[in-house]
């Protein structure tokens, strides 16, 4: 038995040091490259965030996390928006920047209204109000987080969280001119 326990912890070990070299060796040259910037261009669009205490979010571009991005304070306060750039640019434009938004809407929405699924609806009704998401952008949201698996954070499994973001994507875009219309003549 205890062989076998030793055998078993031999073989964690040897999977956990595969794992390591697998992480080690599959990024790009720059893996490990930390820098951090104020403002960041998303496929062609620099992006930076303010948060709801009125302070300038640092924007840390990780090329070595695993996570597309995650939003954090450092210990003296500062709001902070952690990003893998290369993770981020491997979605379309609007996904992508997307991301970045959401990361921000961590740091705009008071502390009580802020949650997964608020941060999503904040980024997506942000981004068309802004013009950077079109109707037709909404549904690259569809196939590029249909991948996605939900976490006890609150984010949504990938296909009901797409179709959490298109519903407030499209509330938040313009009304029709027929609808205009019918407003103008009340
Ligand atoms: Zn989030």
């Amino acid at each position: 038995m205890a062989i076998r326990r030793t055998g078993w912890r031999a073989l964690a070990r040897a999977v956990e040091c595969l794992a390591i070299a697998a992480l080690v060796a599959s990024p790009p040259a720059r893996a490990q490259e930390v820098e951090q910037v104020w403002q960041v261009n998303i496929h062609g669009t620099w992006m930076s965030c303010v948060s709801f205490d009125r302070r300038r979010v640092l924007i840390e571009l990780d090329y070595g996390s695993e996570d597309v991005g995650y939003a954090t304070r450092l210990s003296d306060g500062t709001p902070l928006i952690v990003l893998n750039p290369d993770v981020v640019e491997s979605f379309s434009p609007a996904v992508a920047q997307f991301w970045f938004v959401h990361e921000c809407g961590h740091h705009i929405l008071a502390p009580e209204l802020n949650s997964e699924t608020a941060a999503d609806c904040f980024a997506i009704q942000d981004m068309v109000r802004n013009g950077v998401a079109r109707r037709e952008d909404l549904y690259a949201f569809r196939e590029e987080m249909a991948w996605l698996s939900g976490s006890p954070e609150g984010h949504l499994p990938g296909p009901q969280r797409a179709s959490h973001i298109i519903e407030c994507g499209n509330d938040a875009m313009p009304k029709t001119r027929i609808a205009r219309l019918d407003g103008r003549q009340r």
